[in-house]
């Protein structure tokens, strides 16, 4: 039995998300996530990654790059949150979803997809509504620019 169903997302209330189909530890690796193996230079000047952010672009390593924006790759279903329980992890040429935490079943399968802070920040709206939720699709690390952002502009409003 496969740990997880295509469903109707509750964050992207237009598409489709991932969802636990019964209870999973952390650790479990609930999905291989699959594409094409491309080279680097074969990103770099594909134009089918120049005007958006690379949702379904990974690195692998510095030679090669892994294209998951395919329809046989059912991890690309997964949305981003602020508070995921998933996480992608690589290993050579592989590249897995694994839970970072005890899931429930029923539980929708989310990832941090690791989107840099850069002006165009503002065009991926976040709707994990996580409690921590900093209402846009960027990387952990970088969500503190948003937050003191967010701060500066409720300080000049009061
Ligand atoms: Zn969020």
């Amino acid at each position: 039995m496969k740990l997880y169903k295509v469903k109707k997302s509750n964050i992207d209330r237009n598409g489709r998300g991932l969802y636990a189909t019964k209870d999973i530890k952390e650790g479990t690796r609930i999905i291989n996530y699959v594409g094409k193996i491309i080279t680097k230079k074969q990103s770099d000047e594909s134009e089918k990654f120049d005007n958006s952010k690379p949702i379904y672009l990974f690195e692998l390593n510095s030679r090669y790059d892994l294209d998951g924006s395919y329809s046989f790759n059912k991890a690309r279903l997964i949305n981003h949150s602020c508070s995921n329980n998933c996480d992608y992890d690589g290993q050579g040429l592989k590249l897995w979803v694994v839970a970072i935490k005890d899931i429930k079943k029923g539980e929708e399968l989310t990832c941090d997809y690791g989107f840099g802070f850069d002006q165009d920040f503002r065009n991926f709206i976040c709707k994990c509504k996580s409690k921590n939720c900093c209402g846009y699709i960027v990387r952990a690390e970088s969500r503190w620019r948003i937050n003191k952002k967010f701060k500066k502009i409720n300080r000049i409003n009061k």
